[in-house]
């Protein structure tokens, strides 16, 4: 998705745009104490010479003013899980009334320097491939390549009948003429905070009980955002890609994630259980740390910065 494409100059208030993808390297890496750097060391030692696979979660996006809802610093939240969503008409409206405002604050969201920094190592044919938890699709506008998207894409829409699959955009544009003054209400009630899966806080429950859902245009089906839900498993051919990529690589690298849930922990369990080196990158304790040959607790942007410098390119 280029620059235009992203909606050009009118962002909505609130939007944490950080700036990051245009600052200096040098900035970036000043962020990083002599402890941090120490850790960093270590780590590039450990991958000097082998090929990385890399694993990233919400933690490397809140630098681009998506908040992570697991992070050391996060207020909790229980996202909706798939069985609620097909299975009560009340709570699936309530989630697109917030899925309709969180989308037009996430498409917004711009990369930041650890996006870049991922596809430097990339391009530097240091990797075997990008698995990532976020469904931002920010490795891929940074311009990465080999990318999957563990958990699916927040910018595509799938028919849980025909499957056919449309954009975000498009379902929108058909929202707002079903709610044509919906935004607009709900923006002057304040600030509004969204998750990384473009879940929205709104509170006023008039303004969500009067919300009109969209069916798909092809068969009247229901729609669902084309990720993951909690309570949903990742389909088999995209697991076996990514565990294809673990194989192929000699060095797995998690960044910004907590490895809370399975679908990410089983990875760095499958790299160590295969005497492959663990790297974990993230502020806090996560569930893989049993597994890191070197664990970094810095931040993940000026950490993946750092590796992309120091590590000698193919
Ligand atoms: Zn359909």
């Amino acid at each position: 998705m280029t620059e235009t494409e992203k909606g050009g100059t009118s962002r909505p208030v609130g939007l944490g745009l950080t700036g990051f993808a245009s600052a200096p390297a040098a900035d970036t890496l000043a962020k990083l104490s002599d402890v941090e750097r120490a850790a960093l060391e270590s780590a590039a030692e450990l991958m000097t010479g082998r090929r990385l696979v890399l694993l990233t979660g919400a933690g490397l996006s809140t630098d681009s003013g998506i908040p992570d809802y697991r992070g050391p610093t996060s207020v909790p939240r229980s996202p909706m899980t798939y069985q609620q969503f097909v299975g009560n008409d009340q709570l699936r409206q309530r989630y697109w009334a917030r899925n309709h405002l969180g989308w037009h604050r996430l498409r917004h969201a711009d990369p930041n320097a650890g996006h870049f920094a991922v596809r430097d190592l990339e391009r530097a044919g240091l990797t075997t491939g990008i698995i990532t938890q976020n469904v931002d699709r920010l490795h891929e506008d940074a311009g990465a390549r080999n990318v999957i998207d563990l958990h699916g894409r927040y910018d595509q829409v799938i028919c849980l009948s025909c499957r056919t699959v449309v954009s975000r955009a498009h379902l929108a544009t058909v929202l707002e003429e079903l709610n044509p003054r919906f935004l607009e209400l709900v923006e002057a009630a304040g600030p509004v905070e969204t998750a990384p899966d473009a879940d929205a806080v709104v509170e006023q429950e008039a303004l969500i009980a009067g919300f009109r859902m969209a069916d798909c245009e092809i068969c009247d089906g229901m729609l669902k955002p084309d990720f993951v839900f909690f309570g949903e498993n990742v389909p088999k051919d995209r697991v076996a890609d990514a565990y294809a990529m673990v194989d192929a690589a000699e060095v797995l690298l998690a960044a910004g994630t907590s490895l809370t849930v399975m679908s990410g922990l089983r990875f760095p369990r499958h790299a160590a259980k295969n005497g492959k080196p663990v790297v974990i990158i993230n502020r806090g304790v996560t569930r893989g740390d049993d597994t890191a040959t070197v664990k970094v607790e810095a931040g993940v942007s000026e950490s993946l910065t750092y590796l992309a410098q120091v590590l000698p390119g193919d």
